[in-house]
């Protein structure tokens, strides 16, 4: 709780630093996948090597008899309930303000999913003490951590761990 320790943890995550980690997808092979394609699940099309919700982007493959029907990785990790991402969000803050918190999270996961269909939030839950929030992607996690760092200012303390399979961002504001 001291404050010197907060602030050498936010010191030390610096968006631009994290953005240079990738995480391998499991859920994507090597070869990569074929296209053009399309997610019976989500209606993402998925060509020239992305995934996206683009109406254009639909009608102009929707003819294609080469379009392949597909449920996307993000749609199967959803349905696996497989994660590459977390965040852990405590505090006495946190309770008080659970609602706005909770809205926060999904606005920005909604944001972000409209640019690229493939960083989703699997679920947002309540856990005794705060919140915790499970995504497809390592990158939708880190930017959700760094929603609340400038949304809910204050003494607060931020951090995230990198595994070899998902990212962990913690966020703990009490007061
Ligand atoms: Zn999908």
């Amino acid at each position: 709780m001291a404050k010197s320790t907060s602030s050498k943890t936010s010191r030390g995550a610096s968006y631009s630093k994290f953005r240079q980690k990738t995480l391998r997808d499991p859920y994507i092979s090597d070869k990569g996948l074929k296209e053009p394609a399309i997610c019976t699940v989500c209606g993402a099309i998925y060509a020239k090597k992305s995934w996206s919700f683009d109406p254009k982007k639909k009608a102009k493959y929707e003819g294609d008899s080469s379009l392949l029907k597909v449920v996307c990785p993000a749609d199967r990790k959803i349905k696996d309930d497989f994660a590459m991402g977390f965040v852990n969000i405590k505090g006495k803050f946190v309770a008080l303000h659970k609602s706005d918190i909770i809205n926060t999270i999904k606005a920005e996961g909604e944001r972000v999913k409209t640019k690229n269909p493939e960083d989703r939030i699997i679920s947002v839950k309540s856990v005794p003490g705060g919140i915790t929030v499970k995504t497809t992607s390592d990158k939708l996690a880190l930017k959700i951590g760094k929603v609340l760092k400038n949304s809910f200012k204050g003494e607060h303390q931020y951090a995230f761990r990198y595994g070899d399979k998902h990212v962990e961002v913690d966020w703990i504001r009490d007061a």
